[in-house]
């Protein structure tokens, strides 16, 4: 069990490692309890490389919200099939089927954070329960909210987030992919530079902010996963027990 301070120090002291370094040290920290999520974009597509390559078996955690592109599924069998990965599904807990079956296609639009909560979160919150740490994909070049992430980030209930390649930058996705001759997401080609789900991702142009295709012009860029997830004052999770409560819907 590693200490605040302990894990303050490795974050620094990995600030000058490589992403492989600290996937290895997490591989031997954490053993068995260690998962890494993946949303199978083509900028997922090296850390998932080398993580599934260092930490064999490695559970890959994949959220099927319902809403990913046909593509998305596509590719994702095509990798898991040839890079024999260890895929774990995640999906919405039952007692949201009702309310999501009678609220699919405006759901997305008229109420995303609630939409990313119980398609996204939730299902993630449940699923790191049987983890002690978690590898995730993010970069500092992203968001402003990334922007001030650590490498290692303790949280709330103890899981330990682990955040590779928070210092690579998009040329770095790019120059590994091509070093490695890895495959890219069907739609990246068609102006799809981050893909999410279909009803909230649209293509950009070649020289657009990386992430300018999610939620464009709903003033939304992050989907909760890396932001309040683990906050207790989660505001997403509050509107969940008001229309738990109206609706009487058993959890
Ligand atoms: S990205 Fe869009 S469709 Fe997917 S969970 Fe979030 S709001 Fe819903």
């Amino acid at each position: 069990m590693l200490s605040v301070q302990e894990i303050n120090e490795y974050s620094s002291e990995f600030e000058t490692g490589t992403p492989q370094q600290i996937i290895e040290w997490a591989a031997r920290s954490f053993s068995a309890s260690i998962a890494m999520s993946s949303s199978f974009q083509t900028q997922s597509i090296p850390l998932l490389y080398m993580a599934t390559r260092i930490i064999p078996g490695l559970p890959v955690l994949f959220i099927d919200t319902g809403y990913h592109f046909w593509d998305t599924f596509m590719f994702r069998e095509r990798i898991e099939h040839e890079w024999g990965l260890n895929i774990v599904d995640l999906r919405r807990t039952p007692h949201w089927d009702l309310f999501v079956r009678q609220n699919a296609r405006t759901l997305p639009v008229e109420d995303p954070n609630l939409c990313c909560f119980l398609h996204k979160v939730q299902p993630m919150q449940n699923a790191l329960k049987g983890y002690k740490a978690w590898i995730s994909g993010i970069r500092r070049d992203q968001t402003a909210v990334r922007a001030q992430a650590k490498i290692l980030e303790l949280q709330e209930d103890g899981l330990l987030k682990i955040n590779p390649l928070l210092n690579w930058k998009k040329a770095d996705v790019n120059r590994y992919i091509e070093e490695h001759d890895l495959p890219r997401h069907p739609l990246y080609e068609k102006g799809y530079r981050s893909i999410g789900c279909a009803p909230c991702t649209v293509a950009i142009g070649e020289n657009d902010d990386e992430r300018a295709g999610r939620w464009a012009g709903r003033g939304k860029v992050e989907c909760g996963l890396h932001t309040n997830m683990f906050s207790k004052n989660n505001v997403a999770e509050s509107k969940t027990e008001f229309l738990l409560d109206t609706q009487k819907i058993d959890r």
